[in-house]
């Protein structure tokens, strides 16, 4: 393709990006509420009590609001960085109360990410993949560091659908990528229990497995040592960062669910050329 169209392409996926972005700020504003409203619904149940009778939140429902006042925000408030940077400046029309810089950077990173996927793959299968896979790692990602969860209604589609990439080995061959699925989740889970037998404490929780496993399905297991070790590798360093400006206690656990997107998505650019240096390396 020729340079000019890719570039083309790589401005219209960034614009769709900055779109998917900003739906992206209300699952992760949104989801982690939702899970809380169907356990309270279910402990309710258990317990024979009417159930709470708090309006049902969706995606699409309510319309977004401001946290602060309840200011309702328009469609010309709500369109991606423009009206955050240039409309707003940053403030709430009704309130005037800062907004959170989260949700233009979450807006940002999503075009971003998305333009460089079409740059890089131009015009694929794959780039179908890859920008439902990056726009799914970034959901998990601040999810996981809000709530320290990795809700199963996003890691476990997220498995399934990498499986069906696969099927025509759009990433990795169909075998590679079923164990990739199967090692991915028994690394973690070797490592989860082997940490809680050696000091009693748990380390990380299942999302982790879940989500390793649904990278194992996307990018084949032979990606998997790749993945850990760049995870681990930006894991320790911003935890020793944090501790030794102790603004986090040691026994605060630190979500990994993030580390592993981020190596994720470096994989799914470039694994090719990781895996053949490291093992370069070693012949
Ligand atoms: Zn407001």
């Amino acid at each position: 393709m020729l340079p000019e169209s890719l570039g083309g392409l790589a401005a219209i996926a960034g614009l769709v990006g900055l779109c998917v972005g900003s739906f992206l700020n209300v699952v992760i504003h949104r989801l982690p509420q939702m899970m809380e409203q169907e356990w309270q619904a279910q402990c309710a149940e258990l317990r024979s009590e009417p159930p709470p009778d708090s309006k049902p939140l969706s995606l699409a429902r309510p319309s977004s609001r401001c946290p602060h006042c309840g200011h309702r925000i328009t469609a010309l408030e709500n369109i991606p960085l423009f009206s955050y940077l240039l409309l707003l400046g940053g403030k709430c029309a009704g309130c005037g109360q800062r907004i959170s810089l989260r949700y233009p950077i979450v807006e940002l990173l999503t075009g971003l990410l998305s333009a460089y996927a079409a740059w890089h793959f131009g015009p694929t299968p794959q780039l179908a993949g890859a920008l439902l896979l990056i726009w799914a790692l970034i959901a998990l990602s601040a999810i996981d560091f809000d709530t320290q969860l990795l809700p199963d209604s996003i890691t476990l589609p997220l498995l399934w659908l990498g499986l069906a990439f696969n099927l025509p080995a759009t990433f990795a061959e169909l075998p590679a990528a079923v164990i990739g699925a199967m090692a991915g989740y028994l690394a973690l889970w070797s490592v989860f229990w082997l940490f809680k037998l050696a000091t009693g404490k748990e380390g990380m929780g299942y999302g982790d497995f879940k989500l390793l496993a649904a990278l194992g399905a996307w990018l084949g297991w032979t990606m998997l040592p790749a993945i850990i070790l760049l995870s681990s590798v930006v894991g320790a360093f911003v935890g020793i960062t944090l501790i030794i400006a102790a603004r986090h206690g040691r026994n605060v656990p630190i979500p990994f669910g993030p580390y592993l997107a981020a190596a994720g998505v470096i994989v799914l650019f470039w694994g090719e050329t990781i895996t053949r240096s490291y093992l370069g390396l070693i012949a």
